[in-house]
């Protein structure tokens, strides 16, 4: 039995596509699983940032390959030519990872912005990137997933979907959005399609990344802003997580090991939500 668990760890012949896996988070995911034997696909409208993960990667132990394609989650044509490339190239998609997504200053209120002034425009980008950007890849690539009756798709929300934080309000509803649709596409597909395809998402807590650096710490000095101080001390392991401490949630829910998990999102966080903070 234990021999079989380790078994489904081995992802060898598998592929899988990562949005957004030019940058930190997606990028560990798409090394991580390579590792594990998989043909990983570096979809990011970055192509410059894909080429050079999909390159490092190679660098690494593996026995798959690594793909680097330029698409833009929120252009339904360009996903579904991206998708029928890899197809081609791997002859199916056994799992998505959509962790194309981030804020923005101008969405983000700040002691010069208010609530009141925030750009609809940058509250607009910041609601398609995270939710439409999770859903249009979810539509062309689960639709080859119900064609073949299995698969899986993990999205990529945050713990600010169960509780807003300060100064992000469309980053928090658009990833309490990304939460629910997981939700709704896990019965979805398991209803109408089959129960051998599964969603599920993961929720990171603080990762100091490109995309929240500007809030976590001061720009001149680097060290920890305000918000940061807060942070850690609501945090009860005391650090941010590393890009590493995504990977055993990861590869447990794109692996048969979860065979029979389905609609759940997963906190990966140091403790910061089960501490009340006394
Ligand atoms: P990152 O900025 O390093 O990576 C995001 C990548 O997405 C970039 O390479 C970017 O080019 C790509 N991208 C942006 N818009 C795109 C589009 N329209 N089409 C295709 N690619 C696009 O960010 P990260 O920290 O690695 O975040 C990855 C995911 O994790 C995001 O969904 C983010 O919201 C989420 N997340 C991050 C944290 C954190 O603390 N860093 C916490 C919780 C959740």
């Amino acid at each position: 039995m234990s021999t079989d668990i380790c078994k489904m760890y081995d992802f060898t012949g598998k592929s899988i596509v990562i949005t957004g896996a030019g940058g930190v988070l997606g990028g560990e995911m798409a090394r991580t699983l390579y590792e594990c034997g998989a043909n990983v696909t570096i979809l990011d409208y970055n192509l410059t940032a894909a080429q050079n993960m999909a390159d490092q990667i190679r660098q690494t132990p593996g026995t798959g390959k690594s793909l680097a394609i330029q698409a833009n989650v929120l252009q339904p044509e360009v996903v579904k030519a991206a998708m029928d490339q890899v197809i081609t190239e791997f002859g199916q998609i056994d799992g998505l990872i959509n962790a194309a997504g981030g804020n923005k200053p101008d969405a983000s209120t700040s002691a010069e912005k208010s609530f009141f002034d925030l750009s609809v425009d940058a509250m607009r980008w910041v609601f398609d990137l995270n939710l439409l950007g999770t859903i249009i890849p979810s539509q062309i690539v689960g639709r080859h997933m119900a064609e073949r009756k299995q698969g899986v798709i993990l999205n990529v929300s945050s713990m600010n979907a169960y509780r807003p934080l300060t100064r992000i309000p469309a980053y928090s509803a658009a990833k309490a959005g990304a939460s629910n649709f997981t939700q709704w596409l896990a019965v979805h597909m398991a209803q109408e399609y089959s129960p051998k395809i599964r969603v599920n998402a993961i929720a990171p807590g603080f990762f100091l990344t490109e995309q929240n650096r500007f809030l976590l710490t001061a720009e001149e000095t680097g060290e920890l802003s305000a918000r940061g101080k807060r942070i850690m001390d609501h945090t009860p392991m005391g650090r941010f997580g590393t890009p590493e401490d995504l990977n055993g949630a990861v590869l447990w829910l794109l692996s048969p090991a979860s065979a029979f998990v389905t609609g759940i999102i997963v906190p990966i966080d140091g403790g910061f939500s089960a501490y009340s903070g006394v």
